[in-house]
């Protein structure tokens, strides 16, 4: 299939204006113009099963979402330093998703900004600078976030206050290994730290390790690390601004799975099902001597027409049992991926939780070698079969499926039946 003649304009047009940071999914990249539940349309008119956005968490345009943001923004839109129902009400909704320690919540745009400003938080009550994260870890964009964001790559440099650790690797690490490895890793990078002389502020992580390559268990394998930055003095922060919002199936919040208590959880994409809308949810004492000198002030972030986007996901999920179909779906999706391993050889491992699954693509199965020619061939190949999922780990070679919350048990079907043809014909 080639590109028609108005997309290879509209490339042309777009690299001129845009310029060369931004990038295309695809050897043959996707025009999209409308979106429906799981399904998205290009411009010629073609059907595309998403198995890969999570922002639009509860289905792409989602009724319900739609129609409070249009309410709202037909009202009133100021920003948080009036008097206003709507944030309250969402934040108390909010926070009643958490355990009860995690019982405030702050509202900014955008995951980076939530990251940044939890460092901000984290360096002043702990009176420290240094942080740990993983070694492919995303964080966000700012420039103090991107120092500990390695999956940035060349362009960024990690901040001499950084340092990294690697993600527990479920398929070359046995669980034993697992439960201890991790906290193992954390604590020489908080010794190195108070070698260099550099006080610890925060361990922060992904809970599913979205971009190391989804590591969902063993269930308590984070728990040894966050006792560790503790007992250091710092914070854990859990960035579930992919996995949170019931994604991981069995919990709401990904960290619940490892029965670890962060001090600051920071959350975003899905939580708006599109609208931009990001935040952190904390304990009161962190910011209880940050708040009143911060002079904190978000233009956009936490207003009326955020907060009622915020409160349809919220209902959303609850009653349409999302988070419960989450983990329902997303088993039998695993089961039906774990049925190839026999047939096709290059399925090295099949992992996650819920709706977030990762299969890893390897060269030969005993050496566990990573494959990442065929990854992407196995991506795009689905892509010429109207599934859309990508790719992610430190080898690139690490299949990632996050579809929509709304994936059905036939969704489930037309993937492994896509991927089971896609490897047929490799
Ligand atoms: N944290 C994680 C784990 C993310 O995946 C992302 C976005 N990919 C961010 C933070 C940053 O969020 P945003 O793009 O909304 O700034």
């Amino acid at each position: 299939e080639r590109l028609s003649e108005a997309d290879r304009a509209l490339i042309a047009r777009r690299e001129k204006v845009l310029g060369p940071a931004y990038r295309l999914f695809y050897e043959k990249p996707l025009h999209l113009v409308r979106g429906e539940g799981v399904f998205l349309y290009d411009a010629a008119g073609e059907t595309y099963l998403d198995a890969y956005n999570n922002v639009a968490s509860l289905g792409h345009c989602h009724p319900r979402v739609v129609e409070a943001i249009n309410a709202q923004t037909a009202v009133l839109n100021t920003h948080t330093r009036y008097l206003h129902e709507g944030i309250v009400d969402y934040a108390e909704a909010l926070t009643a998703t958490f355990p009860e320690t995690l019982s405030q919540a702050m509202f900014t745009c955008t995951g980076s900004e939530a990251n940044d400003l939890a460092v901000r938080i984290a360096r002043f009550v702990t009176g420290g600078t240094g942080i740990i994260a993983t070694d492919l870890a995303y964080h966000g964009l700012t420039s103090a976030v991107a120092e500990f964001s390695p999956s940035l790559g060349e362009a960024v440099t990690l901040g001499p206050h950084v340092r990294t650790v690697p993600a527990p690797d479920s398929y070359r690490h046995a669980p034993d290994v697992m439960m201890e490895k991790f906290g193992r890793d954390v604590q020489a990078a908080i010794d190195d730290l108070k070698r260099h002389g550099i006080k610890p502020a925060i361990l922060i992580t992904d809970t599913i390790f979205s971009s190391d390559g989804i590591f969902a268990g063993p269930k308590g394998f984070l728990k040894p690390a966050v006792d560790a930055i503790h007992a250091a003095g710092g914070l854990f922060v859990a960035d579930e601004v992919q996995p949170g919002f019931g994604r991981t199936g069995e919990a709401m919040w990904g960290f619940e799975r490892h029965g670890v208590q962060p001090d600051m959880v920071t959350i975003g994409k899905p939580m708006g099902n599109g609208y931009p809308m990001a935040g952190i949810v904390l304990r009161p004492e962190v910011v209880a001597e940050f708040g009143p000198r911060a002079r904190y002030f978000n233009t956009f972030g936490g207003n009326p027409v955020a907060a009622a986007a915020g409160k349809a996901v919220l209902d959303t999920i609850r009653e349409e049992g999302l988070q419960e179909n989450a983990l329902e779906v997303g088993r039998y999706l695993r089961e039906g991926l774990e049925s190839l391993t026999d047939r096709y050889h290059a399925i090295g491992d099949v992992r996650g939780s819920g709706l977030f699954v990762g299969v890893e693509i390897v060269a030969d199965p005993a050496a566990k070698s990573p494959d990442a020619t065929l990854t992407t061939r196995i991506v795009n190949g689905l892509r010429e079969r109207r599934i859309l999922i990508s790719a992610s780990g430190p080898r690139a070679n690490v299949l990632k499926i996050r579809p929509p919350l709304v994936f059905s048990r036939e969704n489930a079907d037309m993937l492994v039946d896509g991927l089971a043809d896609v490897l047929k014909t490799l």
